[in-house]
């Protein structure tokens, strides 16, 4: 079985938080995951402004290779494009910068009082 490179990439980045909780004092384990992603998110941002770089558009690059990597992992685990039980759109992309929706954003309320 082809190992899956979204969970290699997974250990490797739990790998740098561990080394950010061994330096900072944070826990996986008492702060819980999102607590240090977060913290460690924010350290990025300084990090970004220290060297002038601009956070948002690595986010917005970040989040770029994260919907490609995950709508196109060739692991047996993932869903794969052409498995029609499982299709892959935008709106099952779980994660990234922002949950993306599965059905269109209504219309536009329609002028009040009319
Ligand atoms: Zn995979």
């Amino acid at each position: 079985m082809k190992p899956c490179m979204n969970q290699r990439r997974a250990e490797w980045a739990e790998k740098s938080l561990k080394l950010f909780c061994k330096e900072t004092g944070v826990s996986m384990e008492h702060d819980g995951y999102e607590t240090v992603i977060s913290d460690f998110l924010a350290n990025l941002m300084h990090l970004a402004d220290r060297e002038k770089v601009s956070f948002a558009e690595c986010s917005i690059r970040a989040d770029g290779h994260y919907v490609e990597e995950v709508t196109h992992c060739d692991c047996e685990e993932c869903p794969q494009p052409e498995d029609q039980e499982r299709p892959i759109s935008e709106g099952s992309v779980k994660g990234g910068l922002n949950p993306r929706p599965t059905t269109p954003p209504p219309p536009p309320p329609k002028g009040q009082g009319a």
